[in-house]
């Protein structure tokens, strides 16, 4: 029996009683507690896992912004995630000794900006907030259901989700982790950190193909599982992408704490609203910010910074969703996505949770690689988002800027986004509101790019790049890339996209 059967089962009776029972697919009526919704990862008819009460759900803010780092953790996800046991231990434990910041995430002014750090974690991007707990999550709530089959995480990335993730569930009983990248198509640095990874439950492979196709692989993989028609004995199957709501959910935190530490340094009063440029690729981190304002925290716009892949600038601003346009590789490769999956948790919400219509723009999509929003939904969306995009020279010239004029040392990712909130600003839609930019991915996972763009000179090898581009900054290699280059390489496997589900479900 399939965990999916299993809660099937369930989610017409008991889960329906279930107060706890409070995720629901966005595609249908399935309803799923916390931690089935954890477990599963996708939902059984392909749609995602929402929660359609989070803004009718009462929230202590102010309570939230006076905690620490740790208990703000503990208070967000507690009434995100309700039904887990004891989430203080599990804050600790997923997070205890990992971050190099005692704030996790520092806030730090740039010129007139602010900056939130993100990448002060164990694998030097953003994704370590919430992986880092995810493994957590997922142990908890296999105990809290009485799993006793395996739990395989399969994950697609686009660079950095592969390795945050490998980071947090190797070794972990009871659960083995797959992940396929793109072949060819993420940083030296992104490669090494995933293919000298450790850990006796871990699998690693490259895929002729770019994140889309890696993304859509692992999907088909979820419903072959889902629908029977491939038998896999022993193993349940989830996910460690955005997708599952429980990686979505620990960024909602550093929302909250961006705020609390504007208000502790005395840049703005309590009640201000600000607004977040949040660099973007499956709409997963910004998505965060959105919650975030729904459980009622003085959020002002969200806005959405794109590389030249633009497809979510086009839709913000016209409603039209199309897929069909060239995939380019550009020097943020993390953002090189063209299907962003969490933007249907976005359209649940901005048509008031109409599960029909989310279902046939998605079919829409799927058949005809393209949807148009319209209506009051739409205009939901764009009182609340703004959206630009960048080229590749202006990213470059970003990076300078910054260096040069703050001294502060930008990866590729977070550059896009400061060279958004530049257009923004200068735009008829700027809100006057002090802005916060997400700082992604540390800028020694590029070392290349961001030392040609300062005027340095890139050496061949990567790893000598990143040594060059610390001598030229003075700024320190992050340890757990300065020690990549001694690790011998573990996984070799490189596989055609049409192997994908049989690789992952063999
Ligand atoms: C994943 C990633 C992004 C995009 O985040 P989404 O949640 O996919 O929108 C941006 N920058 C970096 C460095 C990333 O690793």
């Amino acid at each position: 029996m399939s965990l999916f059967s299993k809660f099937k089962r369930s989610a017409s009776a008991e889960s329906a009683a279930d107060p706890n029972a409070i995720f629901q697919s966005t595609r249908g009526d399935f309803k799923a507690t916390a931690a089935q919704a954890v477990l599963l990862g996708l939902a059984p008819d392909g749609g995602l896992f929402v929660d359609p009460t989070i803004a009718s759900r009462p929230f202590d803010v102010q309570g939230c912004l006076k905690l620490e780092p740790l208990g703000m953790a503990e208070k967000i996800l507690s009434h995100m995630l309700p039904g887990f046991q004891d989430m203080g231990r599990l804050v600790h434990r997923g997070y205890e000794g990992k971050f190099s910041s005692p704030e996790l995430t520092p806030l730090v002014p740039v010129g007139d900006e602010y900056i939130l750090e993100l990448f002060h974690g164990p694998t030097a991007a953003f994704k370590d907030v919430a992986l880092s707990m995810l493994p957590q999550l997922i142990t908890a709530a296999r105990e809290a259901e009485h799993v006793r089959e395996k739990t395989v995480i399969l994950t697609a990335t686009s660079g950095d989700t592969g390795k945050a993730a490998l980071e947090g569930f190797h070794d972990v009983p009871g659960t083995g982790i797959i992940v396929f990248f793109p072949h060819n198509g993420v940083s030296a640095v992104q490669q090494a950190q995933m293919l000298t990874q450790v850990g006796s439950n871990v699998a690693v492979c490259a895929v002729r193909g770019n994140f889309d196709d890696c993304q859509r692989g692992v999907k088909e993989a979820f419903a072959l599982v889902n629908n029977g028609e491939k038998q896999v004995k022993g193993r349940l199957f989830s996910s460690a992408n955005s997708i599952n709501i429980g990686r979505l959910v620990p960024q909602v935190t550093y929302y909250f704490s961006a705020y609390s530490q504007l208000l502790k340094q005395k840049k703005i009063r309590n009640g201000d609203c600000i607004d977040f440029v949040v660099p973007t690729g499956n709409f997963g981190d910004i998505l965060a910010g959105y919650l975030a304002k729904q459980m009622g925290l003085p959020v002002g716009k969200l806005i959405c910074a794109s590389n030249a892949n633009n497809v979510l600038t086009e839709f913000i601003r016209t409603g039209v969703y199309n897929k069909r346009r060239p995939f380019l590789k550009t020097s943020s490769p993390s953002m090189d996505i063209l299907v962003s999956s969490n933007l249907e948790r976005l359209l649940f919400y901005a048509c008031e949770g109409d599960t029909a219509y989310v279902a046939s723009l998605m079919k829409a999509l799927n058949e005809e690689g393209r949807y148009t929003l319209e209506g009051k939904a739409l205009a939901r969306i764009q009182q609340l988002f703004d959206a630009d995009y960048c080229t590749e020279e202006e990213t470059a010239s970003t990076i300078a800027r910054l260096w040069h004029d703050c001294r502060w040392l930008s990866d590729t990712h977070s550059a896009v986004g400061f060279a958004v909130l530049d257009k923004y600003r200068r735009s008829s839609s700027f809100s006057g509101n002090p802005c916060v930019v997400l700082s992604t991915a540390s800028p020694f996972k590029f070392p290349s790019t961001v030392l040609q763009a300062i005027g340095g000179k890139p050496l061949d090898d990567e790893f000598e790049t990143a040594a060059a581009l610390s001598d030229f900054t003075g700024e320190k290699v992050p340890e757990n890339i300065a020690r990549l280059k001694e690790k011998p390489v573990l996984h070799t496997d490189v596989i055609d996209i049409s192997m994908l589900t049989d690789y992952a479900l063999s």
